[in-house]
């Protein structure tokens, strides 16, 4: 397996991770697009979540451009 995964994926609590009204199955999804997770935090103010790899905001803060919704 990719030897990233095992820290990529290492979400204690996906639900409270995101207490968004994100589903934790498409933030994973969006997670393993992006190649995991950086190990810096969102740059948001108050948001202590890890930010998405080669991003500066969270899953969170940076799914506008994925919108949840499928709407391919
Ligand atoms: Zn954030």
């Amino acid at each position: 397996m990719d030897r990233r995964s095992n820290k990529a994926f290492k979400l204690d609590d996906p639900v409270n991770w995101l207490n968004h009204d994100a589903s934790p199955a498409l933030a994973q999804e969006v997670i393993s697009k992006h190649g995991g997770l950086s190990e810096q935090q969102c740059i948001y103010s108050g948001c202590k979540k890890q930010a998405l790899k080669n991003m500066m905001v969270c899953v969170e803060h940076g799914h506008s451009a994925y919108k949840w919704t499928k709407n391919t």
